[in-house]
Order: structure tokens, then sequence, then C-alpha cells
């Protein structure tokens, strides 16, 4: 479904991402993992074409997004979730919602809102259609941010560190919900730390460092037959 080769990446002189190629399947779960400024972020930005890259090419669902049109289109099969949920705080769950779908995809109010119910009981959060989001806690907020990625009915997933900015106590539920996502067939890249996670639901645990990718491995083998010793450190600082 992504099929990324040779892809480069420089902010001015610094080299970001090197010779990166990357195969992520339909209806695979990647985890992305690595060290503070390996590019994990800058790599999953580039999939949806909110960073340019200077050489080399990625490819989703077969095609390569160069137009303007050809971007929008890109952002409609490719959802995401960020760290920091970006949710509008002046509007409604439902809202929050609905809007992508009436603004981009022209749908009609009524159809919007049923997508956005059905969405909202897949995140557990069926009753808090009408509340705003600072009444919610950061882990709800977060499964909105999900619910919301989702009423666009995309075909990939892209997640940055989706719970580290929640408390300890709200991460299982927001990783519930990933699970499920994950087990429903939906094809997703996490960049995330949460361990238990990627050995539970990831097909693959890709490791990156200083702007390679360093393994690319099953997660039985990263975590218990680790390639090198970059990896093991890395593995004791998380786990
Ligand atoms: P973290 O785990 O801290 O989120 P990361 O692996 O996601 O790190 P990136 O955010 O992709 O790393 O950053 C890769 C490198 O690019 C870092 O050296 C970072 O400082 C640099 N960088 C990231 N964004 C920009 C930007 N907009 N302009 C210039 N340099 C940037
Ligand atoms: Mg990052």
């Amino acid at each position: 479904a992504i099929e990324i080769t040779g892809l480069n990446k420089w902010y001015d002189q610094l080299h970001v991402l090197k010779d990166i190629d990357l195969t992520i399947r339909h209806g695979e779960t990647v985890v992305v993992c690595g060290p503070s400024g390996s590019g994990k972020s800058t790599l999953i930005r580039c999939i949806n074409a909110l960073e340019p890259h200077q050489s080399g090419t990625i490819a989703v669902r077969g095609q390569i997004a160069r137009s303007n049109r050809e971007i929008r289109q890109l952002r409609q099969d490719v959802g995401m979730v960020f760290q920091q949920f970006n949710l509008f705080p002046h509007l409604t769950v439902l809202e929050n919602l609905t809007l992508a779908p009436r603004m981009v995809r022209k749908s009609p109010e009524p159809e919007a809102r049923e997508r956005a119910r059905h969405y909202l009981e897949k995140v557990r959060l069926a009753d808090y259609g009408g509340s705003f989001p600072a009444q919610l806690s950061g882990g709800q907020q977060q499964r909105v941010a999900i619910a919301r990625a989702l009423c666009m009915d995309p075909a990939i997933m892209l997640f940055d560190e989706p719970t580290s900015a929640l408390d300890p106590e709200t991460i299982g539920e927001v990783l519930d919900t990933m699970i499920a996502l994950s087990e429903s067939g939906m094809t997703m890249v996490c960049v995330t730390h949460e361990m238990a996670f990627a050995r539970r639901v990831a097909d693959r645990v890709v490791f990156m460092d200083q702007g390679r990718i360093a393994a690319d491995c099953s997660p039985e083998r990263f975590f218990d037959r680790p390639d090198n010793e970059r990896i093991r450190r890395f593995l004791s600082q998380v786990i």
C-alpha cells in the first residue's frame, strides 16, 4: 500500500532521511521506533506530503502525488493522528468529526453525522458527541482525534507518538483503540515507543537511527534477538 524507494530529505544542510527503502503492505501494522531526532516524524510527514523530499519516490496505493490535486487526494486516503490532538476547541466532538467530511468530501450533513456516530461508538465515546474537547480527558480527546481521522474513510492511518502526551492512566485506552483498528485490518504506520503494543500487533518493527532504517524485522526478532548493540541500547532505555 505504501512503497518508498531511495528517499532522501534535507532540512537545509541537515540530511535527515538517508536512502530510505520501505514497503508497507495492505493490512499491515508497522511500528517505527528509534532515538529522538532519528527522523521518525519526518518520515511519517513525508508519507502524506506534509513535508517535501528532495529525492526518491513515495507511492501510496500506487500513486505518486505531485500536483496539488494529487496531494489532496493522498491526504484523503491517509489519516493522521499526532501527539497533540489538534481538535477544534470551539466545536463539539460531533462537529469536530463532521467538519472535514462536509467540507472536503462534500458529505451531506445527515450522512456525516451518521459516520461520526458510528466511529464515536468504535472508540467507545458514543455519549460524548455533544461535549467540547476541554471537557474530555487527554485519552478521550485522542480517541476523538482517531475517530475524526476515520470519518474520512482513510485506507491508511499514520500515528506519530499518539500516547506520549497522555497521562499514564489514559494511555491504555488509546492503545486499545489502536489494537482494535489494527485487528480490523487497517493499514497502519505507528511511531511509538509502546513496546508492548509493538509486540502485540506489529507485523514488523522498523528501527531508525540517524536518518537510516537500521532494522526492519519481525517484533520477535527485534525484541528477542536484536541485530546489534544500538538496538539493545535503545531497548534498554524504553522498556
Ligand atoms: P523525536 O523522537 O524526538 O520525535 P524524530 O525521530 O521524530 O524525533 P524528527 O522530528 O523527524 O525526529 O527530526 C529529525 C531531524 O530533523 C532532527 O535533527 C530534527 O532536529 C530535524 N528537524 C525536524 N523538523 C525540522 C524542521 N522543521 N526544520 C529543521 N530541522 C528539523
Ligand atoms: Mg518525532
